[in-house]
């Protein structure tokens, strides 16, 4: 019985979603299923997470000017989503500190770019919302100021990682977040859904169910989220678990327009994970400008696929980000010197190498 439940209580909330979903079949190939995107569909939106996810997960303290400096640089390559910052204690993340005064900033300053940018907070509980909407209440954006905020919230696909992370499982952290959601939407705000270690957790290996992935967040869905952001946190994903995990979203019934993925490049698997991801119809990524960040449970270990390695390969796929890649190798670089740390994408090491070399060629 206990084996049953869940599965009813999932078909239940697939028969809930928002809009009518597609039939599934797990031994349909990809190419034919209904979710895949009309031809010409080579848009793909990178949500650049560096200035919180990787900025989180560096060591080094960031003066609060670096942190704006880089959300201001990342504004003027094109990119239309930048994740800006957290409303979380302090004292458990003290690299997030001051991210009011980023959201009063974007707010009163806004950044030059080319077009509206959607930038967004990580709110992990109640509490973090009603200091995110103290900022929002004091200066609303005015019609003059295109770009939207967007709050974002953080459960786990794993109990052992939900325990040391949220203090809590998983059934009371989305319980929390029901609060965190409703409250973002009655103030219009669009919420965004992380579900981290979804391809493998640090305390519980690779056996994450994709099943239950998927049951997380048709949950998230269904409280109102907006998006769903697929976290690979460990970096343990490899091509067949994300085919099985995309397949199992797809099987709850979940759309790909819902589904961000969000490699973590630990193993070097990021792009080839990337490549299945956009075979099934995926369309936006995370990534972080240098590949910023880290695992806090892997020391040593690289952080997010590079947003420079990320345009380059859907570039050369002839697909479409919108996004400079060699504004964005400078300031990865420039980001990287910052906080004393190498530069981890190979793609704008790339770039920025054979800039030299041209320039060094024509002092000759
Ligand atoms: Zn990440």
């Amino acid at each position: 019985m206990s084996a049953i439940r869940p599965l009813l209580r999932y078909q239940n909330a697939r028969s809930r979603l928002r809009q009518p979903r597609g039939l599934a079949s797990s031994v349909e190939p990809l190419r034919n299923s209904p979710q895949a995107p009309p031809p010409g569909d080579d848009h793909v939106r990178i949500v650049e997470v560096g200035p919180r996810d990787g900025l989180q997960n560096e060591k080094k303290a960031i003066p609060q000017h670096t942190k704006i400096e880089l959300i201001s640089r990342l504004a003027r390559t094109g990119l239309t989503d930048i994740e800006a910052g957290s409303f979380v204690a302090p004292r458990w993340v003290p690299q997030m500190a001051g991210s009011d005064s980023i959201l009063q900033h974007i707010l009163t300053s806004p950044p030059q770019s080319p077009g509206p940018i959607n930038f967004s907070f990580l709110a992990p509980n109640a509490r973090g919302l009603k200091n995110a909407q103290e900022v929002l209440k004091l200066h609303t954006l005015d019609a003059s100021n295109r770009n939207t905020i967007e709050i974002s919230v953080f459960a786990a696909a794993s109990e052992s990682f939900s325990q040391k992370n949220l203090n809590c499982d998983i059934a009371t952290s989305l319980e929390r977040f029901k609060e965190v959601i409703q409250g973002a939407k009655a103030h219009d705000l669009r919420v965004r859904g992380y579900i981290s270690v979804v391809l493998g957790c640090p305390f519980e290996g690779r056996d994450i169910s994709p099943q239950r992935v998927a049951e997380i967040a048709t949950n998230l869905l269904e409280m109102g989220v907006d998006e769903i952001s697929l976290g690979d946190t460990t970096g343990m994903g490899t091509g067949p678990s994300t085919r099985s995990l995309l397949k199992a979203m797809h099987a709850a019934g979940i759309q790909n327009e819902d589904i961000a993925c969000h490699f973590h490049d630990t193993y070097g698997q990021a792009l080839v994970n990337t490549a299945v991801s956009l075979e099934h119809g995926i369309r936006i990524f995370d990534s972080s400008v240098g590949g910023l960040g880290g695992c806090p449970y892997s020391p040593g270990a690289t952080g997010n696929v590079a947003t420079e390695d990320m345009v380059y390969f859907i570039d050369s796929l002839g697909m479409k980000t919108g996004i400079d890649l060699p504004a964005l190798a400078e300031i990865g670089e420039w980001i990287s010197g910052e906080i004393d740390r190498s530069n981890a994408s190979n793609v704008g090491k790339a770039i920025l190498g054979s800039r030299r070399r041209r320039a060094g060629e024509s002092k000759l």
